[in-house]
This record gives C-alpha cells, sequence and structure tokens, in this order.
C-alpha cells in the first residue's frame, strides 16, 4: 500500500499544480443545522493539512447518513463544510453538486493548497449501486474532477468508517487512479490489528449498543480470544432471556434467543451478564427510575442502563486488563437518568492501564458527550461498522482495493 510519504515525497510544494481526491470521513450528527459531535471533522485534518502544506489542489469527497441517491437538503454537508474551514484555519469552497458541471469549473479553478468540499457523494445513487457500471461511472466523474493520471491526478482513502463498504468513492475510484492509503486509515489499521492475533493478556471485550444482530459476528469471532466479555446495553437482554428471565418490555430479539444459549453453553465463564438494572415506564428525560435485580424486571417496565452493581462487575473484570475493546453504550447514555453506566464503565476501560480501543459511532460519542478525558484511551475509532467487520476478520473492500498497483 502506497502511504501519503510516497505522494509528497520532497516536502514543501511537492504537489504544486496536483488535483488530490480524498475520501475523507465526514459523517457527523447534526441538529438544527449544527455539527453536534465534530470527532470525525477533527480526525480528518491531518491529511488534509499535509495534502495543503504541499501545495496540492484538494478535492474532498465525503457522504453523509443515509440519503436516498438523490439531492436531499436534510443531509447536505453545507454545516459541515463551515466547520471545517473552522477547523482547518482556511477557506473551504463547497461545492452544491458532486460531479456537475459547476464542480468540473471548481475544480479546475482550484489554486495550489486551496480546499473543495463536495456535496454529499450519496446524493448520486452511484455512489451505493449494486450495478458495478454504475458504479464505476460515477466514480469515473469524480476522477474526472481531478484531471485523471495524466494530468497529476491522486486519490487519497482517508474515511476509515466507510472502508468496509464496496461504494464507489471507497473502492471503485481506486481502480482509476493512483491511490494512497491516508494517515487516519493508517493508524486505525494499525491500532485494531494488535486486537486480533496475539493480543496482550487479560483482553476483555465489552459490547452494548441497541441490537445482538448487529454484533453476533463479532462475538462469534472474538469468544474464543477473550478472556471476559462483559454485556450491556439493549442486547443484554436477549441474553438474559436465554437464561430463562423475563425482560419486561426492554429491547428483546426473540429470534436471536438460540445463538445467545449457544454463547454461553459454549463460553458462559467468559461472559458477564449485569445482575441489576435501571428500570423506567418510558423513555423519557424525566422518567422516575428503579434499580431492581436483572432478574426481575417486572413486565411493563423496559431496562433503560445498567446498575451500580453490574458496573462495579464489570469495573472489576477490567481492572488490570492488557488489552480492551469497548463497542456500544451500557444503555441510554443520551438521556441523563440512564447515563450513569456507560458512563462508569467508560471510566473503567480508560483506567484499566493497557491498550483500551472505543469502536463504534455512538460509544465513541458518549465518550465526548458524557465529559470524558478522550486522551486516557488508546484510541478511539471514528469506524464502528468497519472497526467490528475487521475484527470479524473480513476484507475491507476499501483497503483491499489499496493494495492493487
Ligand atoms: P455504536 O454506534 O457505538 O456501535 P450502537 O449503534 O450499537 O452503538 O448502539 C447505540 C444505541 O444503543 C444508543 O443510541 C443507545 O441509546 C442504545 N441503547 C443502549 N442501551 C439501550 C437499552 N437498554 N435500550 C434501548 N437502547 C439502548
Ligand atoms: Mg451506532
Amino acid at each position: 500500500m502506497k502511504t501519503l510519504d510516497d505522494l509528497i515525497k520532497h516536502g514543501g510544494g511537492a504537489l504544486n499544480g496536483r488535483r488530490v481526491l480524498v475520501r475523507s470521513d465526514l459523517n457527523v450528527p447534526l441538529s438544527d443545522g449544527g455539527v453536534t459531535d465534530d470527532g470525525r471533522i477533527r480526525a480528518s485534518l491531518p491529511v488534509l493539512t499535509r495534502l495543503v502544506e504541499a501545495g496540492a489542489r484538494v478535492i474532498v469527497a465525503a457522504h453523509l447518513g443515509r440519503p436516498k441517491g438523490a439531492p436531499d437538503p436534510a443531509y447536505s454537508l453545507s454545516p459541515v463544510a463551515d466547520r471545517l474551514a473552522q477547523l482547518l484555519g482556511r477557506p473551504v469552497d463547497f461545492a452544491l453538486d458532486t460531479v456537475g458541471e459547476s464542480e468540473r469549473l471548481l475544480a479546475t479553478e482550484l489554486k495550489d493548497g486551496e480546499v473543495l468540499l463536495l456535496e454529499n457523494v450519496r446524493f448520486n445513487a452511484g455512489e451505493t449501486s449494486k450495478d458495478d457500471a454504475e458504479r464505476h461511472e460515477f466514480a469515473r466523474c469524480l476522477g474526472f474532477l481531478t484531471g485523471g493520471e495524466d494530468e497529476g491526478g491522486a486519490f487519497v482513502e482517508d474515511a476509515f468508517g466507510a472502508v468496509h463498504r464496496k461504494h464507489a468513492s471507497v473502492y471503485d475510484i481506486a481502480k482509476l487512479l493512483p491511490h494512497y492509503v491516508g494517515d487516519l486509515v493508517r493508524d486505525e489499521l494499525a491500532v485494531l490489528t494488535r486486537l486480533t492475533g496475539e493480543p496482550e493478556r487479560p483482553y476483555v471485550v465489552v459490547l452494548g449498543g441497541s441490537k445482538v444482530s448487529d454484533k453476533l459476528a463479532v462475538i462469534e469471532s472474538l469468544l474464543p480470544t477473550v478472556d471476559r466479555l462483559l454485556v450491556g446495553g439493549g442486547m443484554c437482554f436477549t441474553f438474559l432471556a436465554a437464561q430463562g428471565h423475563e425482560v419486561g418490555d426492554s429491547l428483546l430479539e426473540p429470534d436471536q434467543i438460540e445463538n445467545c444459549k449457544r454463547f454461553l453453553d459454549e463460553a458462559g465463564d467468559k461472559i458477564v451478564l449485569p445482575t441489576d438494572i435501571v428500570v423506567a415506564r418510558e423513555l423519557s428525560a424525566d422518567a422516575s427510575t428503579q434499580t431492581i435485580p436483572a432478574a426481575e424486571i417486572p413486565a411493563g417496565t423496559k431496562g433503560l442502563d445498567i446498575g451500580p452493581e453490574s458496573v462495579a462487575a464489570f469495573a472489576a473484570a477490567l481492572a488490570g486488563a492488557q488489552t480492551v475493546f469497548w463497542n456500544g453504550p451500557m444503555g441510554v447514555f443520551e438521556l441523563a437518568p440512564f447515563a450513569a453506566g456507560t458512563k462508569g464503565v467508560a471510566e473503567a476501560v480508560a483506567a484499566s492501564g493497557g491498550l483500551s480501543v472505543v469502536g463504534g459511532g455512538d460509544s465513541a460519542a458518549a465518550v465526548r458527550a458524557l465529559g470524558l478525558d478522550v486522551n486516557a484511551f488508546g484510541h478511539i475509532s471514528t469506524g464502528g461498522g468497519a472497526s467490528l467487520e475487521f475484527l470479524e476478520g473480513k476484507e475491507l473492500p476499501g483497503v483491499a482495493v489499496l493494495e492493487e498497483v
């Protein structure tokens, strides 16, 4: 895989006159037209800065949310362009479309060291199309913005959060232009590689979040390797149900009960489930809550966080761990009455002393929203799905394609 060092060989001005297309991950949460968590924008700055300083004419492609392959103002990258310019400390031209006439003009008018952000690539159906030809055609249009290989065009893959997708701006584009791995993708892969193979022990994995089905494959592949698997969040109720407990109106995936039973049969001694649960009748910020034993969740109530006894047990399992991977909040941390479990476990993850890796968009957002020190963690991954698929041992199309010459 060629790196940015290979692209920027000769230092300052090395890329003068060349147009470089960068796939960044700028998929951040928005609310009322503003960016509520800019972690991914910040993570994209180092590569953009290096390219700008090398004199490149930088074209940034990115997606936001899941629009249906056509322009949709609710998913415009416009607020992201503003924040990017602010954090980058230089102007960012924002294109109103992806690969139209006006974008071609903007791209050719770029001067050395200038940055152009294209509108959401998912406004074009070709981006995510299952049809190879349709995807390829959109990638060709994106590549055209750089002038192509003959005019010095190049592609830098820096969107770790998207490398598990076989999309035009992630995968097909690398087949058309000389391609380089961005520093963010390189660093993410290096850290996650330390979690596979022979991780330092004890190795503890903490899983939470909303769905067991999302994390089934990762449980399957990690269970043989880990020393302890701590399960909280919405997914713990399917495990509790597998043990024969009633879970009231808590999140439950009945079709996953058999799988959870199998995990408990095969590796019950490694799996730690919560023993107390914070329940409420409704999911709201002013709900009245009760903490009760996990085996006694009454009908008509929902389990929305793990209780203090569980936090203490999870923290004890995490103390002294040499490798920790955490994905998925322990409760509905977005609402204050249900945030304590996630906060307590996050603190224990940070305090574990070994390599601690946080994966998952909501988990990373929780770390920042709950006011925890981001520097206390070894690594906060920008990619949820991508980090899970990597740990499952799946090939990441956006990475595999970079290996091709
Ligand atoms: P990540 O993005 O970190 O991978 P997920 O997307 O799997 O995490 O899950 C995050 C969501 O899970 C959060 O929005 C949180 O509110 C929700 N969640 C956590 N615990 C519960 C629970 N007990 N009941 C319902 N939802 C929950
Ligand atoms: Mg999520």
